[in-house]
């Protein structure tokens, strides 16, 4: 019998987990065995415990749990390294808070066995989701296409997607120290499906993204996937190298009292440039410091 994995990354969600876990038993088709891969990324709250007594009520739980929060991108890494280490032909991944419909499973593993191999969701609706929530995510999918030169990121796209074998171990062959796997999805390619269901508001909890956040993470995303930084970058040294030819040529023909003016403007362009380019500079010395992308405290995967 084929073996499907569930996803589940979990920073503070003591409130909804069990909640989620009673929900998700109730859409599992039966002729596939499922496990469960529970990732604690670092809660402060009693997520681990919870994670623990559903454990020893089910079997089919596999639990392991960060030494602090690493974020969500390396808990998806950490599930995808686990389904992979416990065999498993494909996985799903769902959020903690029942905002991905586990109603939807059964119909994604249907995809998944006429073949497709990515089986990913969107929102086909945000209606209940905040205003101001709504504006940034449609913003930064806008963004997004802009600067990547394609709508490859299907706007109000989820990580809330099944992958089959071939589709994990692409993910795990990609070593990014600052995962992006939004965008890796596509990157990787394969044959994928798109389901569609209206936004679901958050079963207990609360959010755990700050506006902060998620602009990093959107801005994470903007950068490795488009060349925005190089074109950024050589347009303010552009400007900057237009004020220096201004000046000479002005000091040439005839002195203005702007002068101090422009080579402020000259600084400020620089330093941008200067800026970007170091930022860029600190995600290539991140990679190259080659850390792990997150630490396990405990798990039970061997048990
Ligand atoms: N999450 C995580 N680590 C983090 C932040 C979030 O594992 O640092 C998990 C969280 O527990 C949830 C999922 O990622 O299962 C989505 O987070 P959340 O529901 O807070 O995001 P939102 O739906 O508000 O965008
Ligand atoms: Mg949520």
């Amino acid at each position: 019998m084929k073996k499907i994995s569930l996803i589940i990354p979990c920073y503070n969600e003591e409130a909804v987990l069990q909640t989620t876990y009673n929900e998700i038993i109730k859409h599992l088709p039966d002729h596939y065995s499922y496990q469960f891969i529970l990732v604690d990324d670092g809660s402060q709250d009693k997520t681990l415990k919870v994670m623990k007594d559903l454990a020893a009520q089910d079997a089919r739980i596999k639990y392991l749990a960060f030494s602090r929060n690493f974020g969500k991108e390396a808990a998806l890494l950490a599930g995808l390294e686990a389904a992979k280490k416990i065999n498993s032909d494909a996985v799903i991944i769902l959020d903690a808070d029942l905002q991905d419909p586990p109603s939807l499973i059964p119909e994604m593993i249907d995809y998944y066995e006429q073949g497709y191999q990515h089986i990913y969701t969107k929102h086909r609706s945000r209606a209940g989701e905040s205003k101001i929530k709504t504006f940034w995510a449609l913003s930064f999918y806008k963004v997004y296409a802009f600067l990547t030169k394609n709508k490859s990121l299907a706007k109000g796209a989820r990580d809330f997607c099944l992958l089959d074998r071939q589709a994990i171990d692409a993910l795990l062959a990609v070593k990014d120290y600052k995962r992006f796997t939004k965008g890796l999805y596509n990157w990787i390619g394969f044959e994928k499906k798109c389901l569609e269901f209206d936004y679901v508001p958050r079963a207990k909890g609360t959010t755990k993204w700050s506006f902060k956040s998620l602009f990093r993470y959107a801005s994470r995303g903007i950068k490795q996937f488009s060349s925005v930084y190089l074109w950024v970058t050589t347009l303010l040294m552009l400007l900057a190298f237009g004020l220096v030819v201004f000046d000479i040529v002005n000091g040439i023909i005839k002195q203005w009292d702007w002068l101090s003016l422009r080579i402020d403007g000259l600084m400020f362009f620089v330093f941008l440039a200067l800026h970007t380019i170091l930022k860029l500079l600190y995600d290539i010395r991140d990679q190259g410091l080659n850390r792990p992308i997150y630490l396990t405290k405990e798990s039970n995967l061997d048990d």
